[in-house]
């Protein structure tokens, strides 16, 4: 405990009283002076465009697949160095209809996570087609390739490599696997907005990406959106048709569609916010910097980082840590006390996809994959947005560090 109490002081010198998140005036009980997420930082300097953009549309009135969209989409593409994007209602959708615009549904395995957000899945049922799941790594909690290959049968048709809190999975082995089984990528970057790994970006190494667009992801509306980002110009235009009742034009139904497009509002404020998300992404990385940094002392208490083996590439959509067997303190303690102290955390995710009551049918049990179990009882998300300041995360990472010793 000696070096822990050293640490602490020095931080509780320099740091406290912890800066009081403007937004929260100071109240009686337990106010929140440092949110998991916080979305004013990002919109207060921009508003006024924003606002701007919001009403050209509505001079315009080009309400669905607008000419914002049609920007939208292209630049978007453009960032992660892709040639299509294909606006979608959400992130879901468009796990689905890159499924099936690919060819993919009914009798097809699609491997993924157990250890992802459940949308990952439910947009491999909403395609039709069997998901099969498979364990994560311990250190990175990303989806185990080995784990990929020994579940691969003859009717596995595509991978969904999840892109968790901001980190690819390797873009160079999963090329690799699927080249040696003839497999589609479908990459679920959700989390991952101009994420880089091995020299790619996320969403232009696979057969097809999925982006969402959910208010808080590092590119977000304000509302519902996602993307199909694909290089290959069939996929796009089969996502373009199955978007839009299935209508490669007007009234000709060829497709068994539905209705899912990204709004030409949510696209007019996409577009004035892409040009600052790389700048709100390298202010993720300073804050991951920074706990990364200030936590390592606290590794000896059993408080471990999600490792990031991709270097400068990771975004950090989360920073998420764990509270090992080793830790004096257990989670649901840390999460409490440092909820008294106004500092939010979150749990991503408290269940894996493969123990939720909904898909109890496709036959899985406790046991199956434990290090997705195992994850799911120890991982904790500390504070981590854009305009997080150095301050903050010390304030967060003395308030740990107090606790447990
Ligand atoms: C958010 C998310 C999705 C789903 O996106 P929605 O736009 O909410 O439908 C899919 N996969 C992952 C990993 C996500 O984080």
């Amino acid at each position: 405990m000696a070096t822990i109490a050293i640490e602490v002081k020095a931080l509780q010198k320099s740091q406290l009283p912890c800066p009081a998140h403007s937004r929260f005036p100071p109240m009686t009980s337990a106010p929140i002076k440092i949110p998991l997420v916080d979305l004013t930082c990002q919109h207060q300097p921009i508003q006024t465009q924003l606002e701007t953009a919001i009403q050209a549309v509505i001079q315009r009135g080009d309400f669905v697949l607008g000419k914002a969209l049609a920007e939208f989409e292209a630049a978007f593409a453009s960032a992660c160095a892709s040639e299509y994007g294909v606006g979608v209602g959400c992130g879901t959708e468009a796990i689905a209809l890159a499924l099936s615009a690919a060819g993919i549904g009914s009798g097809d395995e699609v491997i993924l996570p157990a250890n992802t957000f459940v949308a990952t899945l439910i947009g491999v049922i909403r395609a039709g087609a069997t998901p099969v799941l498979v364990d994560c790594e311990e250190e990175t909690a990303l989806c185990d390739l080995a784990a990929v290959e020994k579940a691969i049968t003859s009717k596995t048709r595509a991978i969904i490599p999840v892109h968790l809190y901001g980190q690819m999975v390797s873009p160079r082995l999963l090329i690799d696997l699927a080249e040696r089984y003839n497999l589609v990528i479908i990459e679920d970057a959700a989390q991952a907005h101009l994420a880089e790994r091995e020299g790619a970006i996320a969403g232009s190494f696979g057969t097809a990406a999925a982006f969402s667009f959910y208010p808080s992801k590092n590119l977000g509306g304000f509302g519902d959106g996602g993307m199909v980002v694909t290089r290959n110009p069939d996929i796009a235009r089969k996502v373009r048709s199955l978007r839009n009742y299935g209508a490669p034009q007007k009234y000709l139904h060829a497709d068994l569609g539905t209705n899912s497009r990204l709004d030409t509002i949510q696209a007019a404020i996409l577009n004035v916010k892409l040009p600052y998300l790389q700048e709100w992404n390298r202010q993720r990385q300073q804050a991951a910097k920074i706990y990364d940094t200030l936590l390592a002392p606290l590794r000896s208490f059993g408080i471990i980082p999600i490792q990031n083996y991709s270097g400068k590439g990771h975004v950090y959509h989360l920073y998420v840590i764990r509270i090992t067997n080793d830790c004096p303190v257990n989670r649901q303690t840390l999460q409490e006390k440092l909820r008294q102290q106004g500092i939010e955390t979150g749990i991503h995710y408290p269940l894996p996809c493969h123990l939720q009551p909904a898909y109890r049918y496709l036959g899985y049990q406790k046991g199956d994959f434990p290090r997705a179990e195992t994850l799911s009882q120890q991982i904790l998300s500390l504070p981590m947005y854009p305009g997080l300041t150095p301050a903050q995360v010390e304030c967060v990472v003395s308030a740990i560090a107090a606790i447990i010793s």
